[in-house]
């Protein structure tokens, strides 16, 4: 199992600058969040280039990235805009030129249908087919809202059993909000062995906290039985935006209780 570390437990820093500030923190796997992003909006083009070019420099390689999932981008490739196709295959040329292996991205922001279904399978095997040229493996992530589809595993599944090479990507505290019991529901994507990713992160069942683990209600000791033979990623995606201080601590305490609990 591969362990990978989000961008986002630096979020006010550049992209880039997280990065080497993780790898000075002696992590090795990384994964650029949107997060790092939004805060510069406009400027998203000239932040994605400069961040390879700096991350290239440095000589650091991340593992998977965070495609745009803001509802406006989403709402576009659901329309079926090809601007917003163009936009999420120049991300994945980024991912796949700064060393990633994973792209991972939400589903359209549908109400929960068969047709949402049909939509989502339509436009993500599109993006599978770009993804698999790249090298990457494209990984949908179970939603947020609960209202919307891909909120649940199960429509996740449906999904990638339509598109050939769709992998998911669960989200354990987005499960967390929607679901009684995340481990359950992680075993079954693993018994379907679609889970190419796993995002790692705590609340306390109401809202999208991206805490630290062992601090909300996810019951860790049963996420990791459920991902005992699993070999993909598993990415810390906790949000920091404090003093730097506080949020090395946050590394170290990943790192005990990685140790701890998934080792
Ligand atoms: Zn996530």
């Amino acid at each position: 199992m591969r362990v990978a570390y989000a961008t986002m437990l630096y979020r006010t820093l550049p992209p880039a600058e997280a990065v080497v500030k993780l790898h000075n923190m002696g992590v090795d796997y990384y994964e650029l969040s949107y997060d790092n992003f939004i805060n510069r909006k406009g400027q998203e083009d000239a932040l994605l280039e400069e961040t390879q070019a700096a991350l290239k420099r440095q000589g650091l390689l991340v593992s998977s990235v965070h495609l745009p999932y803001d509802k406006p981008t989403l709402d576009m490739l659901a329309q079926g805009k090809e601007g917003a196709v163009t936009r999420m295959i120049r991300w994945m040329r980024a991912a796949r030129d700064m060393g990633a292996t994973i792209a991972v991205i939400h589903t359209l922001p549908l109400k929960r249908s068969e047709s949402a279904i049909a939509a989502n399978v339509s436009v993500l095997g599109r993006l599978v087919k770009e993804a698999r040229e790249l090298g990457l493996t494209l990984a949908v992530e179970n939603r947020l809202e609960g209202d919307l589809v891909g909120s649940s595993v199960d429509e996740l599944i449906k999904m990638a059993s339509s598109v050939d090479g769709l992998k998911l990507c669960i989200d354990v505290g987005h499960l967390n909000v929607n679901t009684k019991s995340p481990p359950d529901e992680i075993s079954k994507a693993s018994q379907a062995g679609l889970i190419a990713e796993v995002h790692a992160h705590d609340n306390d069942g109401y809202a999208d906290e991206h805490a630290l683990p062992m601090t909300g209600t996810v019951d860790w000791y049963r996420v990791a039985g459920a991902l005992l033979h699993f070999d993909g990623q598993i990415t810390y995606e906790v949000s920091c935006g404090g003093p730097e201080a506080k949020c090395d601590n946050y590394v170290r305490f990943l790192k005990m209780f990685n140790r701890n609990v998934f080792s």
